[in-house]
């Protein structure tokens, strides 16, 4: 990349669902942008996360662009929660036919990012070396798209194979006669854990928090259903755009204490089989687990429901009966080192052929703590960020001019079907950088004041919930030293959206236009 040549109108990095769309909607307003993406190929999440098992957890037919009516009428998805190699099909044709490639750089790192104030522009560096600079600087960098290792010594040591679930190579998928350990019980582990199970001589689950899962229901989708939804698509999308969390549901008409316990068990029973009910789960466990200790074990006790993201599983608590099946609880006893043999607990060493980290990811901030960017005057965002992420919509950062971030922190992201909170972020961004371009405007920022008041507001909306009271990946609590802030914005889509749609309303209130 040559930094010598034309300023682009902007810079985009990720080629996820985010930066994919940004590119096009850029594209179509007759501007100049380019991609720069670290991974080989497009597809974000579903490009790295290549696990056997991984899987959608939101219907597919509700985890797909809304902003073409011809794509889609064209694509069939073929099953009710579709697997990573169709998300991965999908994104590679949206790819293919807006014939977005021409404007993607692969296999690139975005490494340092700095904004010149006389010029009003931003110059990135990546590596390998390259230089590029542009108007507006767009993160679409992924809330889940750096992974966190195990915070104990010695992987290096090990001697057998080592698997990451979110960085899952080709030719990875056979455990066949091996003993296996998967560290890590969260979506990804929950997810990986029977198709292990069925291949593997034997397989040790370390455990450290249990989760609540409930059974995804899965399976292909009927061509009725699909006729019918394409045929209302316009209208559930409208819905969707306007719900709490990006899927439309019918609020509940009457208390759970309204009605009989029969009555009441009928309705659970129903929302358990549907696959979408987040009660029960225990008692579920207790039904399904043969041994009551493992039940037990596996039962989650230290935070109350949905404040931690709930999984959807195919088959995990009976994987447990299986007799090569062991759980190791890490509460009990923590897991203290990686040995050349396996891993060593505070009880034993166990010995492992290969061990699977499912370990999570630093969420929300870390891909863009990754990049060094200095704003206005050089200021790092690392230190304006030092005690948690602060910014205005959760959109952008005060002394950081024409910087956007797609569902960056404090903005609903992952407390939502990520597809329509993309969808939003990237159309409210466009629409802003045309109504700069209609008002012969070079430059916005977001004003101290407006943040201010947006951090604290995101803040409020949270503390009023039970969201702050678990260790979870939302608080950034699985990451050591992490400052501990409720990440996600709670408001909901559809109201958050309104207030998006409001501030751009009013001349772009609360932000500097120049
Ligand atoms: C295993 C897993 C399952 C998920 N399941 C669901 C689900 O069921 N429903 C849901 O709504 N959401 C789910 N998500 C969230 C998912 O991340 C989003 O739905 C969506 O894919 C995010 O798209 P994105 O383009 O914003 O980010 P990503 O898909 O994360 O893409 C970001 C891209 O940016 C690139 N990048 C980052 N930093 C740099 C840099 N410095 N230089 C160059 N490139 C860089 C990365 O390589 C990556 O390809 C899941 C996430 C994971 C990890």
């Amino acid at each position: 990349m040559d930094g010598k040549a034309e300023p682009l109108d902007a810079i985009i990095v990720g080629a996820g669902i985010s930066g994919l769309y940004q590119l096009h909607r850029l594209r179509e307003m007759g501007m100049r942008a380019r991609v720069i993406e670290a991974a080989d190929g497009v597809g974000g999440t579903w490009y790295w996360n290549r696990y056997p098992g991984a899987r959608c957890d939101i219907p597919s037919m509700s985890y797909s662009y809304s902003f073409s009516p011809e794509l889609e009428q064209d694509w069939e998805w073929t099953e009710k929660y579709p697997s990573q190699p169709e998300v991965l099909r999908y994104l590679e044709h949206v790819a293919d036919r807006f014939g977005l490639l021409r404007d993607i750089t692969l296999g690139t790192r975005v490494t340092a990012a700095r904004f010149d104030e006389a010029a009003a522009r931003w110059t990135v560096t990546t590596d390998p070396a390259g230089e590029l600079a542009a108007r507006f600087l767009i993160l679409a960098t992924g809330c889940l798209s750096v992974p966190k290792l195990p915070e104990i010594p010695g992987l290096d040591r090990y001697r057998g194979r080592v698997h990451r679930t979110a960085r899952w190579g080709a030719g990875e998928e056979s455990f066949d006669g091996l003993r296996v350990g998967v560290i890590g019980t969260g979506s990804s582990g929950i997810q990986v854990i029977p198709v292990i199970a069925r291949q593997a001589a034997e397989l040790t689950v370390f455990q450290r928090t249990p989760n609540f899962s409930m059974p995804a229901g899965n399976r292909p989708l009927d061509p009725a259903e699909v006729a019918g939804m394409k045929a209302r698509y316009r209208q559930w999308r409208q819905a969707q755009r306007a719900s709490g969390f990006g899927m439309p549901s019918d609020p509940p008409t009457r208390s759970a204490l309204d009605v009989s316990p029969a009555e009441r068990d009928a309705a659970y029973q129903a929302g358990w089989d549907r696959g979408d009910l987040t009660s029960l789960i225990r008692a579920k466990i207790r039904a399904t687990v043969h041994d009551r200790d493992l039940a037990e074990a596996l039962s989650p006790r230290t935070f109350p429901i949905g404040t931690k993201r709930p999984c959807l599983d195919t088959g995990y608590y009976a994987t447990f009966n299986q007799a090569h099946v062991r759980l190791v609880d890490l509460r009990a006893t923590p897991l203290a080192e990686f040995t050349p043999a396996g891993v060593r607990t505070s009880e034993r060493e166990h010995e492992l052929d290969a061990i699977v980290l499912a370990t999570g990811f630093d969420a929300l901030t870390g891909a863009i703590a990754a990049i060094d960017i200095r704003g206005q005057g050089g200021a790092a965002l690392a230190d304006a960020w030092r005690d948690g992420p602060r910014n205005y919509l959760g959109l952008a950062v005060a002394g950081f001019p024409n910087l956007f971030t797609i569902t960056g922190p404090l903005s609903p992201s992952v407390l939502s079907n990520m597809m329509v909170s993309i969808e939003q972020h990237v159309e409210w961004i466009a629409d802003c950088i045309a109504a700069l371009a209609a008002a012969g405007r070079r430059t916005i920022e977001a004003t101290e004041r407006a943040q201010e008041n947006w951090v604290r507001h995101v803040a409020m909306v949270g503390a009023v919930t039970l969201f702050p009271t678990a260790d979870s990946w939302y608080m950034g609590a699985n990451v050591p030293g992490k400052p501990r802030v409720f990440l996600p914005y709670l408001g909901g889509v559809g109201e958050y959206r309104r207030k998006c749609d409001q501030v751009a309303a009013q001349g772009y209130r609360g932000f500097t236009l120049a």
